[in-house]
């Protein structure tokens, strides 16, 4: 038995098979052939086999996501199978003696080359799909594994060096029953990722040396990873599963209870979401309304940039959705650790200090004016309220603020409906917003803190960094003092504050942050029954007392410490 540690990422116990992840990046030679009917041979029975596969993950997403989903692997299959496409390779093979990998690479970029100089975004989209298909042909012909999570066709806990937004989007919940990378930080994608799906989750192993199908199980709450356990150890961790899938049981059960406090006092318990699925499961789970909508989820897949009518249709779902509740809608907040892979930004050194979020918008208004009008077209008579993040001035809220007024000006002018008088806010994740939260509130309706950000800014700590990741840790006493500050000066002007940075899901985070006078907890869905739990066992006034004993600590061990002790019995 092999026993690694990690960080925690999301709790719970898997128990299961690994699924190696690990995809190459595809490299091959042209090569001259001697025999090219053998070739084309040899093409032919790597199509019929992509074709099986796709048939085979066409029926699969049907059964377990829908119908609409897997239509995408029949437009591969038509495209896969189109004598042009087929004919045109072979041809190359005849003509010119290259090896079949030569030929389809040639092939398909010069489709998706001639599908890019069209201006209709259906062709552009086409591009992606020829892109995939292509993909899997060659890996085919290579003899290569096929490499994206949709090949996962039984449930397995996923081994990966990290996993991206893109390798994830294919994700399948329920063949996922715990991931495991081997770097990363509990707030890096995989780590907010599973606990949204509320899976087990172990980040930052370090190496791991593992092949697919040993008998693995991730401890969640502890961080640990171990490969082929012991028969004691094995039936030590299923009983422990059953323990806490009981709890958790009975947290779910009482999660549509209101957020109240032990004496009585009412919490704003909202939830983070990245989708409409995510809008879901955010009602399920007891959600009063969204605290942090993340827009990256539409522009993070596709090869073009989503239209004004295809965002204002996802919002609107989401809005519907939470109907009268509060629906928090971040603009687009990319760079950093996020690429758009729809356009071609310049590399950075330094992502997270570059053109990040809303720095990104104001230098593209085109872009940001396109995602403006779509959500004040969704927040009409619908509770949307609007969030820029990433401010780190008062110059840039004033530009942000312009870019809003023209983009109602514009919907004025077209006579299109839309909310004229939506709340707007912003979030506090950069230190000097937070030094200057005194001059930005009046400026605003809201702030809501962004401590996983405030905490990588504050502390100087790349949170993608698995060497460092650890150190961006938002009980730092800095960070406490920070958020401190910035709620009180937004209750000085009037203002309401949020937060939803992970730390507002974490137990051991929630009595500080309800005892600083936090207004609104903005969590993964997941979260949110076991943080309503906790509520239950708390008074305000023992959490204002927490509050204040923490400010008087000097570093994080000491505040970790404390949080951890038994702070929740009865103060006397
Ligand atoms: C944050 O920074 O705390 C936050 C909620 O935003 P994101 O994690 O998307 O950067
Ligand atoms: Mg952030």
């Amino acid at each position: 038995m092999i026993r690694l540690t990690g960080i925690a990422a999301s709790q719970g116990i898997a128990i299961g098979p690994a699924f190696v992840y690990r995809p190459e990046p595809l490299t091959f030679e042209r090569r001259m052939i001697q025999t090219p009917l053998a070739e084309v041979d040899r093409l032919i029975q790597a199509i019929e086999a992509v074709q099986g596969m796709l048939v085979a993950l066409q029926e699969h997403t049907q059964e377990t996501i829908g119908k609409e989903e897997a239509q995408i692997f029949e437009a591969h299959r038509m495209f896969l199978t189109d004598p042009v496409f087929a004919d045109e390779i072979k041809q190359i093979i005849h003509e010119e003696h290259i090896n079949a990998e030569a030929a389809v690479e040639r092939v398909s970029n010069g489709l998706i080359a001639e599908f890019e100089a069209i201006d209709d975004d259906y062709f552009r989209q086409r591009k992606g799909d020829i892109k995939d298909v292509a993909q899997r042909l060659l890996r085919q012909l290579l003899g290569l594994e096929e490499t994206t999570l949709s090949a996962l066709t039984q449930p397995a806990i996923i081994i990966a060096h990290d996993l991206t937004p893109s390798d994830t989007a294919s994700l399948d919940r329920k063949m996922a029953l715990g991931l495991c990378t081997e770097i990363g930080s509990s707030t890096s994608h995989t780590a907010i990722l599973s606990r949204s799906l509320d899976i087990p989750a172990v980040v930052g192993v370090g190496q791991i040396e593992i092949s697919s199908g040993a008998q693995v199980i991730i401890d969640g709450s502890t961080g640990q990873l171990l490969i082929d356990p012991d028969e004691k150890t094995l039936s030590e961790y299923q009983a422990q599963q059953k323990v806490h899938q009981q709890a958790r049981a009975l947290e779910i059960a009482q999660a549509q209870e209101p957020a109240l406090t032990a004496d009585g006092y009412e919490v704003e318990i909202v939830a983070n979401i990245g989708s409409v699925a995510d809008a879901q499961q955010a009602i399920q789970m007891g959600a009063k309304g969204v605290g942090l909508l993340r827009t990256e989820f539409l522009f993070l897949q596709g090869d073009t940039l989503p239209s004004e009518e295809e965002q204002y249709r996802i919002y609107r779902a989401i809005a519907d959705v939470f109907q009268q509740l509060p629906l928090i809608v971040r603009t687009l907040d990319v760079g950093g650790d996020k690429e758009l892979p729809s356009i071609d930004l310049p590399k950075e050194q330094n992502p997270f200090l570059g053109l990040r979020a809303i720095r990104l918008c104001l230098a593209r208004p085109e872009l940001f004016q396109v995602q403006l009008r779509a959500i004040l077209r969704a927040g009409y008579e619908r509770n949307v309220k609007i969030m820029f993040p990433m401010i780190g001035s008062e110059d840039e809220l004033q530009q942000a603020l312009v870019q809003l007024a023209q983009a109602k000006a514009d919907l004025q002018a077209r006579g299109v409906p839309y909310a004229a008088n939506l709340d707007v806010g912003i979030m506090i994740e950069i230190p000097s917003a937070a030094v200057l939260a005194d001059v930005l509130a009046p400026q605003v309706d809201f702030f809501s803190i962004g401590t996983n950000d405030l905490a990588q800014y504050t502390l100087a700590v790349d949170r993608t960094n698995e060497q460092v990741a650890h150190l961006a840790d938002p009980l730092h006493p800095a960070v406490i003092r920070l958020i401190q500050q910035v709620i009180q000066a937004a209750h000085q002007h009037g203002k309401w504050v949020g937060l939803c940075g992970e730390m507002a899901g974490d137990p051991v985070a929630v009595p500080l942050l309800l005892g600083l006078g936090l207004d609104e907890f903005s969590m993964a869905a997941t979260a949110i029954p076991s943080v309503k739990a906790l509520l239950r066992k708390l008074t305000l006034e023992q959490a204002q007392k927490i509050a204040q004993q923490c400010l008087r600590l000097p570093n994080l061990q000491r505040v970790r410490e404390f949080l951890r002790s038994d702070i929740l019995q009865p103060i006397p």
